[in-house]
């Protein structure tokens, strides 16, 4: 067995006996199995542990916002390779009352020290992401805290403080080490190398801790207590605020340039929310800074000129379809989106019904065109952009949807960036790697980039949590949305093609194998029936890669008065309701 399919079968084993509606492996029960009824509320999470206090938070009262607090904090300390105050996040509420969509952009944000060569090596060329990623260069100021804040401050329900204290006792008690934070704190190849991050993962033998392990963090239970009683500002402020740009500063190799200035100045944004009409549903979901929600819009708004509802589900010809539109978006994502306080976004003209009539034009139905080119929704002499090529990011992040019972919507999406962020741990959470999402080099044919490194500014996302609403009645549809890097746009637009168009059950529409193109080769999921496809798609023109694809969805959909919640069963995470 290969390692990943090992953790799937640990995973699945660790799951059985967490719940009764875990997933297992990738041979498995029917879709149907896997699917988590509630009438009241629901959580869908990456973790069992961040499941129970989020239910707990919304039996006790608590809004979506409120479990969504209370998870994230959870999530820091349970699956501290994906997310965390140390981290940033884009979160999306819709409020059952009056139907208002707000979303909050918790991104972070580069130092006033950081500059647009800062990840260009002594001869002018884009230094290797491995280089760069781990220590204090790679590290923005995180945006989780403050972006929670202000939407506890707009939807939350119980005490901030409440909210905090699931996470601080399992700090203070200890968690069990799952089978995946196991797997990846033995499998990278720097953690144990890195001083904080050693301490912490590894035992006195240098042994990295087992899967089983009961690991307690009393430096995490201590600032989460003082954020408990002190509000964000104990993070941005004072002694913590201290510790984050001492560590960035001293860090080895990379030292980084962070003040307390930067951190005390951090602000989380409210944007925009772009919307597309696609079939009977309403999209909705995260604007720039993210480059998500606009690349899985204009995906979706290309298909809905193609009856794919027709075609086979994963077929060869749905595959073909999707995978253009997906580049093509790709192409106007490199060209276009990039952090909207630096630059214009021309979001609007880029999810314009005309403007994405003229790009699913460009498909051909029998034969792939190959790199897509970007479009030209408006005059392109206003934009301060150009392709600039992203590097691969490595896998981690986690996805959040919460239903409460009034009605009221949280879709979360929240990262690190790669596993273990900059693998520098302080005051028991572990930085951010997230300005590695900037592009590396600040210019390319004559052009600046729009996602180009500049102080104060946002690295453009991937991250695209969605929510869905029947376009007619305005009724909340289905909350989703996932990790994956780059991948996340293709894990997303997937699945609301399955829920939309195939009328595939939640888990289903999660657990199909994935297809994807990021303006490059067509990439197909390793190990699953999907890369049958493989020739007929060279036959079409595509380049083909096949590759394992660690998605990690969290959805919920409502049908009628039912809850219907699945997890990915590629990570730990589950659906828990009432
Ligand atoms: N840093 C990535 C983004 O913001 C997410 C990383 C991941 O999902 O692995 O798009």
């Amino acid at each position: 067995m290969r390692p990943r399919q090992r953790f799937v079968v640990a995973a699945a084993l660790l799951l059985l006996t967490a719940c009764t509606a875990a997933p297992a492996g990738t041979s498995a029960p029917p879709p149907a199995a896997r699917v988590v009824r509630a009438v009241h509320q629901m959580v869908a999470v990456a973790h069992p542990a961040a499941a129970k206090v989020g239910l707990d938070i919304l039996r006790q009262g608590g809004s979506a916002v409120d479990a969504a607090i209370a998870m994230q904090m959870v999530l820091t300390l349970v699956e501290p390779q994906s997310s965390g105050i140390g981290g940033g996040g884009f979160l999306l509420h819709y409020a059952a009352e009056g139907g208002a969509i707000d979303s909050y952009d918790g991104r972070e944000t580069a130092p006033e020290s950081a500059n647009a060569e800062m990840f260009l090596g002594d001869d002018g060329r884009p230094r290797k992401f491995a280089d760069v990623m781990p220590g204090g260069l790679s590290v923005g100021v995180p945006g989780t805290l403050r972006m929670l804040e202000l939407a506890h401050r707009e939807h939350g329900r119980l005490p901030w403080r409440v909210l905090f204290q699931p996470a601080i006792a399992l700090a203070e008690d200890g968690f069990i080490v799952s089978p995946r934070l196991a797997a990846e704190i033995a499998e990278d190849p720097v953690l144990g190398t890195q001083p904080t991050t050693r301490s912490y993962f590894f035992g006195p033998d240098g042994t990295p801790i087992a899967s089983g392990t009961l690991l307690k963090n009393p430096a995490l239970a201590r600032t989460l207590r003082a954020v408990a009683e002190n509000g964000a500002d104990a993070f941005y402020e004072g002694r913590i605020a201290a510790d984050i740009a001492r560590t960035v500063n001293g860090a080895e190799p990379n030292r980084g340039g962070m003040t307390v200035a930067d951190i005390g100045t951090y602000q989380a944004e409210k944007r925009p929310v772009p919307c597309l009409d696609y079939r009977e549903a309403r999209v909705c979901s995260m604007g720039p800074s993210s480059s998500g929600g606009i690349a899985v819009l204009q995906t979706l708004g290309m298909l809905r000129h193609f009856n794919l509802a027709a075609l086979r589900p994963d077929g060869i010809d749905a595959v073909h379809l999707i995978a253009e539109a997906s580049r093509l978006a790709f192409a106007d994502r490199e060209r276009y989106i990039g952090d909207p306080d630096f630059a214009p976004v021309p979001a609007d003209r880029l999810l314009d019904a005309d403007y994405l009539a003229g790009r699913a034009a460009e498909i051909d139905l029998a034969r792939s065109m190959g790199e897509a080119q970007p479009g030209r929704p408006t005059e392109a002499s206003l934009l301060g952009a150009l392709p600039a090529r992203q590097i691969a990011e490595p896998l981690s992040t986690s996805h959040m949807s919460v239903v409460d019972r009034d009605g009221n919507a949280v879709s979360f999406t929240t990262s690190i960036e790669g596993a273990f962020g900059a693998h520098l741990m302080v005051d028991g959470f572990l930085l951010n790697n997230q300005l590695t999402d900037f592009a590396f080099t600040p210019a390319a044919r004559g052009r600046a980039a729009a996602n180009r490194v500049e102080p104060g500014k946002r690295p453009r996302s991937s991250m695209s949590p969605t929510l869905v609403f029947d376009a007619k009645s305005g009724a909340l549809r289905a909350v989703l949305g996932s990790p994956g890097g780059a991948n996340i746009i293709g894990y997303v637009t997937q699945a609301l093609i399955g829920l939309i168009d195939w009328q595939r059950d939640p888990y289903a529409a999660i657990a199909a194998p994935h297809f994807l193109n990021r303006n490059g080769p067509t990439i197909l999921e390793a190990d699953r029936d999907i890369r049958s496809l493989g020739s007929e798609l060279e036959a079409r023109g595509h380049k083909v890669k096949m590759q394992e694809l660690s998605s990690g969805a969290n959805v919920i959909v409502l049908e009628g008065a039912t809850l219907l919640g699945a997890s990915d069963p590629r990570r730990e995470g589950i659906a828990l309701g009432d």
